[in-house]
């Protein structure tokens, strides 16, 4: 399929939110440029593309927002898809890790089962903040060493230099603010 949208169009369909859900906080709303059927599908594509010959073998994504390419993104790599949830939502025997994030704190959880050595990983997110929630994440991937883990994010907020946290890990972030 021939894509005519670029990645500055796609940015300028992410709705900013000031003053939300704190104030200070300019959020970034995804959901405004992936109800565009084009611009759903440019994503995946343009992710995937990214990773196509690296051998995944499961993508890991943060629930919530990391959830809405997650599944597209698996089945296009041919992947799994593993969840990291927020605390009491997996039924069954789990990890779990604290992190901080840009207006708040909390914790995530990952099925002890979920991920092997055997496993290639790549953890997606829709946005990369100050990188506490990705490095949460890669805390918790890590206990179940799998071979190699790769970073994916929609959007990055470069002010707030998140990727400083996760420097020993290959990054690709589509969208920069
Ligand atoms: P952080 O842990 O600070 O990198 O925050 C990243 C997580 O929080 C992601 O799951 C985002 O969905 C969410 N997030 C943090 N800041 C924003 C923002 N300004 N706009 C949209 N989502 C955000």
């Amino acid at each position: 399929m021939i894509q005519t949208i670029s990645l500055e169009e796609v940015k300028q369909q992410i709705r900013n939110v000031a003053d939300w859900p704190k104030k200070g906080i300019q959020f970034k709303d995804i959901t405004t440029a992936v109800k565009v059927p084009e611009i759903f599908s440019f994503l995946v594509d343009t992710i995937c593309d990214i990773y196509k010959d690296k051998g995944i073998t499961k993508v890991v994504c943060m629930e919530a927002r990391g959830f809405i390419l997650g599944g597209a993104l698996a089945y296009k790599l041919g992947a799994g898809f593993v969840p990291i949830r927020k605390p009491g939502k997996l039924p069954a025997k789990k990890i779990s890790q604290d992190y901080i994030l840009e207006y708040g704190a909390g914790s995530l959880e990952l099925h002890s089962d979920a991920i092997s050595e055997v496993d290639v990983v790549l953890l997606h997110d829709d946005l990369l903040a100050t990188g506490g929630t990705a490095l949460a994440s890669i805390k918790l991937i890590q206990k179940l060493q799998p071979e190699k883990i790769y970073i994916s994010f929609m959007c990055e907020l470069d002010f707030l230099k998140g990727r400083e946290l996760l420097k020993d890990y290959e990054i690709a972030s589509l969208i920069h603010f």
